[in-house]
């Protein structure tokens, strides 16, 4: 481990000044990211801020009748929210879905939208990485690339954003709420994570002094209608090979309304508006679910060890597609699975 220093924010706007006065510096939740990479020496913070102090660890419903989680917020807490597993199971499932019990203790819903990719040779610091040295080159591309990424790539970069939460948080169209020395943003979820074009180590469009201070949710849960199906190499305690988020409002058989979105596909969670567009009005069945899938996966693109992940998400959305549609979602069972 390298030297650091090391500071405690006594409030919010503690928090900001001593990031703005602190070059290099980095903000500090739950740790179980970014200690590693630490570890590794992938990132050398000069000092950490810790937020553990915060009052940001609520979990509040808002005036238009969704709610307001507080970046603090720990991973199990928010999916064990009596509010949260009624209203937007959908979110809870996609938590209990990600890392293990413990890590779920400490991890906090604002490290959970930064936590970097785990690209392999991200971590490998003899290996070229665009992400970790700009303009190193991308050992991935042409490497063991089976956990990367098969849309939204680019020449520079093919990783993955690798969140359970966030796929979910996608589908329900969360702002997440930030602050910062010019004051408070919102910002929507869709827009918080980048594609890597050329510049795959800005993985959000969030400036270094910026503290994620919630994470709003609208009412609409999809509470009936919804899925969390997470494929991956182990039944628990793996990252996805591709997973898939669906909420669903149905008129008798008929789609009213369909979002879905897939996670450790690309940098970020990936939607896609014509894919959505053509359920709507048609009947719930296997021949339109097929027919969106092949929509949502016909710009990917494999890069031979993940080229597999192209079929693979395609019948994940299919099947996440029936699931929703019969409201029956397999991840209920997940909160079993510590
Ligand atoms: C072995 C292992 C397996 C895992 N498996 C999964 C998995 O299957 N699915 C999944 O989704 N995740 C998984 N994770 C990742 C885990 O979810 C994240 O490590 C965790 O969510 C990060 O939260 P944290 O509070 O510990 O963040 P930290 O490590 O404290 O911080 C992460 C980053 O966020 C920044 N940050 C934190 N809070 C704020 C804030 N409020 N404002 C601005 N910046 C902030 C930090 O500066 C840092 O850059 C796994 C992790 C491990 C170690
Ligand atoms: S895919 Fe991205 S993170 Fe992985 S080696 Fe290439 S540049 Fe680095």
């Amino acid at each position: 481990m390298i030297g650091f220093e090391y500071a405690r924010a006594s409030n919010i706007a503690d928090a900001v000044s001593l990031m703005a006065a602190s070059p290099g510096a980095k903000f500090i939740a739950g740790g179980t990211n970014l200690v590693d990479l630490m570890k590794m020496h992938v990132e050398q913070p000069a000092k950490l801020i810790d937020l553990s102090k915060l009052p940001l660890d609520k979990v509040e419903e808002t005036a238009g009748g969704g709610l307001r989680i507080g970046a603090l917020v720990r991973n199990t807490d928010l999916a064990y929210h009596p509010l949260v597993e009624r209203h937007y199971p959908m979110l809870s499932s996609a938590i209990m879905a990600g890392a293990s019990q413990q890590l779920r203790n400490m991890a906090s819903v604002g490290g959970n939208l930064l936590q970097r990719t785990r690209c392999a040779y991200f971590y490998d610091l003899a290996t070229a990485c665009n992400k970790r040295e700009p303009g190193a080159g991308c050992a991935a591309i042409g490497g063991h690339n089976r956990m990367n990424a098969i849309l939204g790539t680019s020449d520079a970069c093919i990783a993955v954003h690798p969140s359970d939460m966030c796929v979910a948080l996608a589908v329900l169209e969360a702002t997440v709420h930030a602050t910062g020395p010019r004051g408070d943003r919102a910002i929507a979820l869709s827009d918080f994570h980048r594609l890597p074009g050329d510049t795959p180590q800005r993985e959000a469009n969030l400036e270094d002094s910026e503290l994620i201070t919630a994470v709003e949710l609208p009412p609409q849960g999809f509470a009936h209608n919804y899925t969390y199906i997470k494929i991956r190499d182990r039944l628990s305690y793996a990252f996805a090979l591709v997973s898939v988020a669906v909420g669903i409002e149905l008129d008798g058989g008929t789609i009213k309304q369909a979002r879905f979105a897939l996670g450790g596909v690309a940098h970020k969670p990936w939607r896609n508006a014509a894919a959505e567009a053509a359920l709507v009005g048609q009947p719930a069945s296997a021949a339109a679910f097929a027919q969106t899938a092949d929509i949502l996966l016909s710009e990917a693109k494999g890069f031979g060890h993940n080229t597999f992940k192209i079929d693979l998400a395609r019948r994940a959305v299919v099947r996440a597609l029936t699931q929703a549609a019969r409201g029956t979602p397999q991840s209920q069972s997940d909160k079993k699975i510590a």
